[in-house]
């Protein structure tokens, strides 16, 4: 393997609303960290069996689905079939679910004890099989949700910038906190993704803002734009990225699988240099710790000063925060191009089943003129091809539709 960071995260995609892009987001999500060679799993946890269409399954053919998993009448692993994506890394492996699902929730509340947990028990002899897990969630707070949110190290909140799109969030929030209390303490915010975004649209803009206020950095910087591409991908079975991948709507979803996993990176560099500075707290430090150090390029001017260590380690931390800062400020639709561009090194580059930087970069550059001269009917901004800086640009076709791509 060629990653560095594994990733090794069960995800929720949750929102009691429907129509909001979890199912999008579930199949769009898993193909794009798929391409980075993560080893993926996709939990289809709606009876609708969306996720399992969209990934080319039919759900009136299932032999096997997330039903019989839940009632502990077949193991996780006799369920899970492979979705096969045209590239050389190979797709990613699914648990199909269909209307079937239903009755299992049905049956599932009749349980004294033990109904939320089904799922995590569930998961968790197939865990360690996989670098990430996606669970594309039902629209509703009920006991598929609540064995999503128990199973799921983090979740992750598909929002549309609309006017009742806040109150649902609230509702969210409490029945996380609720299971954080029961059943499952370390139970994290993934991140607040806006999806069907558009830019010209004041309301979005304002309920964007408002979401920024509150979630602060916990606001994905990728937006996902309205796009036709998104949209019909399901009806071809598959994810846009293998419909048509230099579409918005492909690209938004590498963007995102990128940030994610550069924020993981910044995670856990972080707490490797906290970790030192911690030891070294305790135990004085000592020569080894010291080259450690060095060799970590931390901040430690003196070693023998444990303090030395733990500043570095916040240096590292508000580095990263400067970063995303940066680009926070950056409205929607520049932040779409901007890590579009940032991301293309990731996503692209498994994609195009090249490693070579040069490539990459070219494929960023492909992004960016999009972004800058208009064809996209929406984005105001665009990155500065190769450095992911953000750069004004004057508003490009403001009036556009979403046009093909
Ligand atoms: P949910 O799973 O939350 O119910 P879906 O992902 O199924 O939502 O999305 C609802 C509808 O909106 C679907 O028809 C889907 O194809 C469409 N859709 C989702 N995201 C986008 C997007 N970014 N642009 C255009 N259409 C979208
Ligand atoms: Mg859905």
């Amino acid at each position: 393997m060629q990653y560095t960071v594994a990733m090794k995260r069960v995800i929720a995609i949750a929102m009691q609303k429907g129509g909001v892009g979890k199912t999008t987001t579930a199949v769009n999500l898993a193909a794009s960290l798929a391409a980075t060679k993560r080893r993926v799993l996709l939990l289809d946890l709606d009876p609708q069996g969306n996720a399992t269409m969209g990934s080319g399954i039919d759900k009136a053919q299932l032999e096997r689905s997330t039903c019989e998993v839940l009632l502990g009448e077949c193991d996780l692993a006799a369920a899970l079939v492979p979705v096969k994506l045209p590239t050389e890394h190979g797709g990613f492996t699914l648990l199909p679910a269909n209307q079937d699902l239903t009755a299992a929730e049905v049956r599932l509340l009749t349980l004294p004890i033990g109904r939320e947990t089904k799922l995590r028990q569930a998961l968790q002899p197939k865990r360690n099989d996989f670098d990430v897990v996606l669970i594309d969630c039902p629209p509703a707070l009920n006991m598929l949700t609540v064995n999503a949110l128990v199973a799921a190290d983090s979740v992750l909140i598909p929002m549309q910038c609309e006017y009742y799109a806040l109150e649902g969030l609230t509702a969210l929030l409490d029945t996380v906190e609720q299971i954080r209390v029961a059943a499952n303490p370390k139970l994290g915010i993934e991140g607040v993704l806006r999806t069907m975004f558009d830019p010209r649209n004041n309301l979005a803009n304002e309920v964007s803002a408002q979401l920024i206020a509150h979630f602060g950095d916990k606001v994905f910087r990728t937006v996902i734009p309205r796009n036709v591409r998104l949209a019909e991908a399901p009806s071809f079975g598959r994810p846009a990225l293998f419909h048509d991948k230099e579409s918005r709507g492909a690209l938004a979803y590498l963007a995102l699988a990128g940030e994610m996993i550069r924020r993981e990176e910044e995670a856990s560099s972080a707490a490797r240099i906290d970790g030192m500075a911690a030891a070294n707290a305790l135990q004085g430090v000592t020569p080894q710790a010291a080259a450690a150090h060095k060799v970590a390029g931390t901040a430690s001017q003196a070693p023998g000063s444990a303090q030395n260590a733990a500043s570095g380690a916040q240096n590292a931390a508000s580095g990263a925060q400067n970063a995303a800062t940066a680009t926070q400020n950056v409205t929607s639709g520049a932040s779409n191009a901007a890590t579009g561009a940032q991301n293309a090194a990731t996503g692209s580059t498994a994609v195009h089943s090249l490693s070579d930087h040069a490539h990459a970069d070219e494929h960023a550059e492909r992004v960016v003129p999009h972004a800058a001269t208009g064809t996209d009917g929406g984005a105001v901004y665009a990155a500065s091809p190769g450095h992911g800086e953000a750069v004004q640009h004057p508003a490009g076709n403001a009036a556009g539709e979403d046009r093909s791509r």
